[in-house]
């Protein structure tokens, strides 16, 4: 699932592999953008923000976003794609690699003093070298009749927290996920420990929030339903919540989250 750690490690292996390298062919297949060839331009970087990541090319910046099935691959030339051609939504070539973006949620081009139009609402990056707690506690208090849990889901209040770290966090803080955010004793701690989960695990793929790194230990409760609370025994529930489309599923221990 990406989240902001797996973005922000897409973000740093597409920097490394592409930044100041020329474009030798471009390929971008959404119909927005299919007449469009920056191959000759030299990328500049590439940024995560949040869930969302930026490719400044020359004065224009490619945005993408993984959504849910999305990711960028880097291959040497020559080599095989390990996902289905029909998947890829963008190729980025240059001497020494390909970059296949497959399956994006987003592929838009915007002129790079514009990045405002497509990032601008995020809320402070938990990821971010300008990550401002204050400003996601206030945003987050803003609203303090809403759930907790869809509250730092929110990417307006704070970006980088997708549902695993969502659900991790709640428990960890012993927060029933239906929680007023208004109510929450220690608001700053679920936002540090969500923080602290997605900075142990921007580098590697693992999403471990346990510390144990063995297949069906990773996580506390998230998709757990059914089986036993990890600290307690409690079968693990799982529910919708939220109003769609924003309804997502949410786990939890009613015992040690109780309502
Ligand atoms: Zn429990």
């Amino acid at each position: 699932m990406p989240e902001g750690d797996t973005v922000w490690r897409t973000a740093l292996h597409l920097h490394q592999a592409l930044s100041g390298e020329v474009l030798t062919e471009t390929d971008f297949r959404v119909p927005a953008l299919a007449t469009l060839d920056l191959s000759g331009a030299t990328v500049d970087e590439t940024v995560a923000r949040g869930k969302h990541l930026l490719t400044r090319i020359g004065d224009r910046t490619l945005h993408t976003h993984l959504k849910m099935e999305g990711s960028w691959h880097l291959y040497k030339p020559g080599t095989a794609w390990r996902r289905p051609a029909h998947e890829a939504r963008v190729v980025l070539r240059t001497e020494g690699w390909t970059a296949v973006g497959f399956a994006l949620g987003v592929v838009e081009v915007v002129a790079r003093d514009a990045e405002d139009t497509v990032v601008g609402h995020l809320g402070p990056d938990l990821l971010g070298p300008d990550w401002d707690e204050e400003e996601a506690l206030r945003r987050l208090l803003a609203d303090p009749e809403r759930p907790v849990a869809e509250a730092i889901l929110d990417q307006r209040n704070l970006a980088g927290i997708g549902n695993l770290y969502k659900a991790e966090s709640l428990f960890l803080a012993r927060l029933s996920p239906w929680r007023r955010v208004g109510d929450v004793p220690d608001l700053a701690g679920v936002v540090e420990n969500a923080r602290r989960l997605l900075t142990i695990n921007r580098r590697h793929p693992a999403q471990v929030t346990t510390g144990i790194n063995r297949r069906g230990q990773e996580h506390w409760v998230y998709e757990r339903n059914g089986k036993p609370c990890r600290r307690c025994r409690t079968m693990v529930q799982v529910a919708k919540q939220g109003a769609a489309p924003f309804d997502r599923l949410t786990y939890w221990c009613p015992t040690c989250q109780p309502a």
